[in-house]
């Protein structure tokens, strides 16, 4: 799906801007991270602006990412909000525009591929629900961000090592 911003009169005036404001999904947009769900609406904001030199297009997205803690293991939806900021060439007469160019003539801009890129680039590789999250006890499986099970982790059975070992194998 197109996000097209129309080229107003405003930015063809050196420093004029032409706000714009869009409702999207993840799934419209294509904009569907490996770790994480996008739910709902994605909001994105913002505006062109005329430089002289570029045309510049500027705004935030947010989004609400739900994820899986890496280490607890523990279901998690947090608010996010990502902002852009691009500068887009304009083409003189007779050139043929690039990407990231602005053709003369044209009359609108599409923002959805920079909306699009600014997702998926701002996930995190690591899901965590926290940075200090303490994950799951190595032996009874606890959630020790709820507190210690009293489990001494530093010194593993030998035996049920190995035991451990196998069952982790067969669950991945
Ligand atoms: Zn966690
Ligand atoms: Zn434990």
């Amino acid at each position: 799906m197109g996000m097209f911003v129309k080229l107003g009169g405003a930015v063809n005036v050196l420093g004029g801007r032409e706000e714009f404001r869009f409702q999207t999904t993840a799934e419209a947009l294509d904009a569907m991270p490996e770790n994480a769900t996008l739910e709902g609406e994605i909001f994105v904001s913002g505006a062109l602006m005329n430089t002289g030199q570029t045309l510049r297009v500027e705004g935030t997205v947010r989004v609400l990412r739900s994820f899986v803690c890496d280490r607890c293991l523990g279901q998690f939806s947090s608010p996010q909000e990502y902002s852009f900021s691009e500068d887009l060439a304009r083409a003189s007469d007779g050139e043929t525009p690039i990407d990231g160019m602005l053709g003369v003539g044209e009359d609108a801009v599409d923002v959805a591929p920079l909306v699009r890129d600014t997702i998926l680039t701002a996930q995190p590789l690591r899901n965590l629900c926290r940075a200090d999250c303490r994950g799951l006890c190595s032996r009874c499986g606890a959630d020790l961000n709820q507190g210690d099970c009293g489990c001494d982790r530093r010194s593993i059975d030998p035996r049920l090592a190995d035991l451990q070992k196998l069952l982790t194998t067969e669950d991945g």
